[in-house]
């Protein structure tokens, strides 16, 4: 589609495209590089549920730990990586990463890793996590899978087979970033999500008496009557938080209670609520 696109236009804008696919092959080439030499790591943020106020799993973030550049934010090379294909080799390696910190956390403790579109396309996406689980001795029901509604716009019949698949080995599937495409809503009919992470952007305003709010409590209302967990993504204020509450959100997600640290942070930090819940 897009590379049907680009030979279209290629011969309009011949200099430029050259020059983008330079930079194209550059960057490819420096993130495979990356890959091979273990430059990539993977963070994790806490999910928190409200009624507990105690953490039920985490997501896996992976970030580039470049040797110039520093740390370097997926929103920078997801999409390149998404673009050459890399993303299927790079999205293996955080899922058996994940998998294998994980498997070293308390029973309750989940582990969400964001899946994209490029990924669940290929044929052995299925396989791939099955073993990532195998080989970490992970159980399937401590694994939830991310994915947006990209996922779904193309080859949807393929791609909801996939995903039922996994989802009746125990897997859970989260529908990330929802409200912010456009066919969220034919996408709750069509497949059984387990989670709806409802996007950042609706939380930003949430404190104050805008259409946010009514948005995230109808959402949350929907969610309930489905029987799908809401969790609020982007909590970074009390406000924030107090008006997530009130709506009656499940879960939250934010810098308010943690952003996204590496996963010895993490151990230490389930290790501490895990005593602090004991002493209570
Ligand atoms: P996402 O899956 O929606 O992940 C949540 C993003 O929101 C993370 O950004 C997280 O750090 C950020 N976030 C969480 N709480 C807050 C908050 O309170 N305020 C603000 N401003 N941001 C908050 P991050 O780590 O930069 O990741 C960006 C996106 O990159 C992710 O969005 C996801 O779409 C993608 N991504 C990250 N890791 C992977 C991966 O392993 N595979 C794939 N395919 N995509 C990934
Ligand atoms: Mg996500
Ligand atoms: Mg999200
Ligand atoms: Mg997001």
């Amino acid at each position: 589609h897009a590379k049907a696109k680009g030979r279209g236009t290629a011969c309009l804008f011949e200099p430029a495209m050259d020059e983008t696919a330079e930079i194209r092959r550059a960057i490819e080439r420096d993130l495979a590089d990356a890959l091979r030499q273990g430059l990539f790591e993977v963070h994790y943020q806490p999910l928190v549920n409200l009624g507990s106020n105690r953490i039920t799993g985490v997501e896996a973030l992976v970030r580039w730990r470049h040797p110039e550049r520093g740390l370097i934010s997926p929103a920078t090379f997801i999409p390149v990586a998404e673009e050459t294909g890399l993303i299927v080799a790079l999205g293996e390696w955080v899922l058996n990463q994940a998998c294998r910190d994980a498997v070293a956390w308390p029973e309750g403790i989940s582990v969400a890793v964001n899946v994209s579109a490029v990924q669940l396309r290929n044929r052995t996406f299925a396989q791939t996590v099955l073993l990532a689980l195998a080989a970490s001795g992970l159980r399937a029901d401590r694994l939830e899978l991310e994915i947006t509604e990209s996922v779904l716009l193309d080859e949807t019949e393929a791609n909801l087979e996939t995903l039922h698949l996994l989802r009746r080995t125990g897997i859970r599937i989260s529908m990330d970033d929802f409200g912010t495409g456009y066919s969220s809503l034919t996408y709750l009919r069509r497949f059984p999500f387990d989670k709806m992470k409802i996007d950042r952007s609706f939380v930003q305003d949430a404190g104050k008496a805008t259409e946010a709010g009514a948005i995230i409590r109808a959402l949350v209302a929907l969610g309930g009557s489905l029987g799908i967990t809401t969790l609020v993504e982007g909590v970074e204020t009390e406000e924030q938080l107090a008006a997530v509450r009130a709506e009656g959100c499940q879960e939250m997600q934010g810098f308010l209670f943690s952003r996204p640290r590496p996963a010895g942070e993490i151990t230490a930090m389930l290790a501490a609520a895990r005593e602090e819940a004991v002493a209570a």
